[in-house]
């Protein structure tokens, strides 16, 4: 019998979002202690292939619960969180005897005190454990790799697809690596390889585009025996924070690396002026889709896309879709705005209502004045599965769904995913019915709408998550970086290349 600590501390942050997490983004959640880790949250998102361990093992495990805090994605934690959150992790370990420790993070994740919540974490229950407890953690691929992260974990495991629907697979991966860990009391030799490059999604998910052979590549790597560990983490790119950028990352027990790291951060950099979507200002969007023959068109509202952390109430394409008349069906969308909410609550269904949706949160819009009636009252509570998560319950509050001219409004009181129709369909609606269907998601609402989309359309504007870097305003990132700076050769970047453990 082995006893194992697991937990998870899992948001991607965006730190242009200017709304700080708090504890009740968790909660939202839910936030769970102890027992509760496994036994409530055992079957969602990576937790449920952590649950794979005893079979990998073929041995008992008890588990030590730490803490299982989940939130969606937004800006920094709040001061303050980030102590509580540590300490939530490390207290149930003193006085106690592990074998091992399973984690699920992000990678991505900031606080107001610290711009690297993962290495934090990580670091802190490293030395509480000492080095002899093998510590085991899996990342999203968009994780940002620092140095601080790379030593203080025996293996981080990533996701190897993007859009993200290997949740599951990825525990069972860590499941797999710490299994061996246990069993052999080796340690393996890791290599982390930092690239100066930054990227929006464009072109860059691992089923096709630019990286889809690199992709095969690193996931047959990480098959062999002696390998533990393989993948490319294209960090989010919405992060202004120290050691920015790309990482490949190895963890293997022989020798040498499986691949040759400079040749494969060669091969991604040479990917670095890669564009393959052609995205559209606002303006453009309703006459292109109009273009399209059939219904549904989904559209990425990239600029405020929730599932890159943007606050979800940016008015740049709400406007464009009220001036424009839109024939079949019209157009359907969603907006963050409590205030809205709770005053179609207090008017209820049928209301007509003056009101200012969004733009109170995203510093690139400005409330939008709109005459719309009221619809539906509800709430938006579904269980995701699919792109973003597994098993996950997620809860954007209630909801309050409005028209205006040809555009229906989905208002609802939290953020929460924009990749998936679920949110729709919560509230009674049809994303079928309607000509043009927004998915606040840069790429990953793909695996949600191709199935039935009659086409497909980018959107970008200034916003949280803006296709265009060099309007985000970067200052913290470690330069020079790309493309925030023009520069050739990989060599120019002193503070890139080999992380060393
Ligand atoms: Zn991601």
């Amino acid at each position: 019998m082995k006893r194992i600590a697991v937990g998870q501390l899992l948001q991607e942050t965006n730190t242009l979002n200017p709304l700080q997490t708090q504890r009740r983004h968790f909660e939202i959640y839910g936030l769970g202690q102890g027992e509760a880790v496994m036994g409530r949250y055992g079957d969602t998102e990576e937790l449920s292939g952590f649950a794979s361990l005893p079979q990998v093992l073929g041995e008992k495990v008890e588990w030590l619960g730490l803490l299982r805090a989940r939130a969606w994605s937004g800006g920094v934690l709040v001061p303050g969180l980030l102590g509580e959150l540590v300490e939530a992790f490390t207290a149930p370990l003193r006085g106690q005897q592990v074998d091992g420790v399973l984690l699920s993070l992000h990678g991505a994740q900031a606080a107001a005190e610290d711009p690297d919540v993962s290495g934090c974490l990580l670091h802190s229950l490293s030395q509480a454990l000492g080095p002899q407890v093998p510590l085991v953690a899996t990342l999203d691929l968009h994780a940002n790799l620092t140095r601080r992260m790379v030593q203080s974990a025996d293996v981080l495991i990533g996701y190897h697809t993007f859009p993200h629907i290997d949740q599951v697979s990825c525990g069972q991966r860590g499941a797999r690596a710490l299994a061996h860990l246990l069993r052999t009391s080796e340690r393996p030799q890791v290599s982390a390889w930092k690239m100066p490059l930054l990227t929006n999604s464009d072109g860059r998910t691992t089923d096709r585009g630019v990286l889809a052979s690199l992709w095969k590549e690193l996931v047959a790597a990480e098959a062999r025996a002696d390998v533990l560990s393989t993948a490319v983490y294209m960090a989010q790119p919405w992060l202004d924070v120290p050691e920015l950028g790309w990482t490949l990352y190895q963890a293997y027990l022989g020798e040498r690396p499986p691949l040759d790291p400079e040749a494969v951060a060669q091969a991604c950099w040479q990917t670095r002026a890669h564009r393959q979507t052609p995205f559209l200002r606002p303006a453009e969007l309703v006459p292109a889709a109009l273009k399209i023959a059939g219904r549904p068109v989904a559209v990425s509202e990239s600029h405020d896309a929730t599932n890159s952390g943007a606050p979800g109430d940016s008015t740049l394409l709400l406007e464009a879709l009220t001036e424009t008349a839109i024939p079949e069906g019209g157009a359907l969308t969603f907006c963050v705005d409590p205030l809205s909410v709770a005053q179609c609550f207090r008017a209820g269904v049928s209301a007509l209502l003056s009101l200012q949706v969004g733009g109170r949160i995203d510093p690139y819009s400005r409330p939008l004045p709109l005459r719309a009636r009221v619809r539906y009252l509800g709430r938006v509570a579904y269980t995701l599965s699919g792109h973003g998560g597994h098993n996950l319950p997620v809860d954007m509050g209630r909801a309050a769904v409005v028209s205006a001219g040809d555009v229906t409004v989905v208002l609802v009181e939290e953020t929460g995913p924009g990749s998936s129709p679920r949110l729709y369909e919560a509230v009674g609606l049809d994303p079928r019915d309607f000509k043009i269907v927004i998915a606040k998601s840069p790429e990953g609402f793909r695996q949600d709408y191709e199935p039935f989309a009659a086409g497909i359309l980018y959107c970008g504007a200034p916003g949280c998550a803006t296709p265009y870097l060099l309007e985000a305003g970067f200052r913290s990132a470690s330069r020079p970086l790309y493309p925030l700076d023009q520069i050739d050769e990989m060599s120019q970047a002193p503070w890139a290349g080999e992380l060393i453990r």
